[in-house]
């Protein structure tokens, strides 16, 4: 089992997980690496959620030979997945290798980065697009996000999409997470399940997660 309980958190604990992750924090990762990456972690964590988080069924099957008993994975057919754009967009990539069947949403939440973080440790998000499939109650609903830092950005996410929809079950997938991001989410939304590969230190003065791996977005489009 490579998912362990972390606090208020569950962690992605696979040596692969750990070794891509370290890849991506490296300054020295250029941008189709750290890409790359993103889409990589995203297809390990995808198996990992199959494995650990979804309920497997023993089956019958034919082969050419006899009959046999093996397993099946139930809910594929029920996986909604969200792209928080734009730094998810080559973690989703990866994540839909897991779940090739899953229904796609896609949203733009944006940090107001000029009015900075507030006291709190808060930012002003601004929601432009929001592009849903239907949510049904027994769907899984994975938001993913690589860098869950104030929580200002899951929060506002969680409110859009969660309004009028009951899905069985939330996962809030990251690659990286800052503990106030994490205690955020469990005090606002205590009903759904964090899960991340690490969980780092702190978030510095700009709401960056140190040590962290800088902004993913502007390493993975070189906006920088
Ligand atoms: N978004 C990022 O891309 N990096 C951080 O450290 C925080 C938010």
């Amino acid at each position: 089992m490579t998912i362990e309980d972390h606090g208020h958190a569950k962690v992605v604990s696979h040596a692969l997980a750990r070794d891509t992750l370290t890849r991506l924090r490296d300054v020295e990762t250029e941008q189709v690496a750290f890409r790359k990456g993103l889409v990589k972690l995203g297809r390990i964590c995808g198996y990992e959620i199959v494995d650990g988080l979804l309920e497997s069924e023993t089956v019958t099957v034919e082969t050419p030979l006899t009959t046999t008993e093996g397993e099946r994975v139930g809910e594929m057919d029920d996986v909604v997945i969200v792209n928080v754009l734009r730094a998810a967009t080559p973690f989703v990539e990866g994540l839909l290798k897991a779940f090739p069947r899953a229904k796609q949403g896609v949203i733009s939440a944006g940090r107001d980065e000029e009015g900075g973080m507030d006291r709190e440790g808060r930012f002003d998000i601004s929601i432009e697009y929001v592009k849903m499939p239907e949510i049904h109650e027994e769907d899984t609903l994975i938001l993913a996000d690589p860098m869950l830092a104030t929580g200002s950005t899951m929060c506002a996410v969680l409110e859009e999409i969660l309004d009028g929809a009951d899905p069985e079950r939330v996962i809030v997938l990251s690659a990286v997470s800052a503990p106030e991001g994490l205690d955020r989410l469990r005090e606002e939304f205590p009903d759904i399940e964090l899960l991340t590969v690490a969980v780092d230190d702190h978030l510095d003065d700009d709401g960056y997660i140190v040590p962290g791996l800088g902004d993913a977005g502007d390493r993975a489009f070189r906006t920088t």
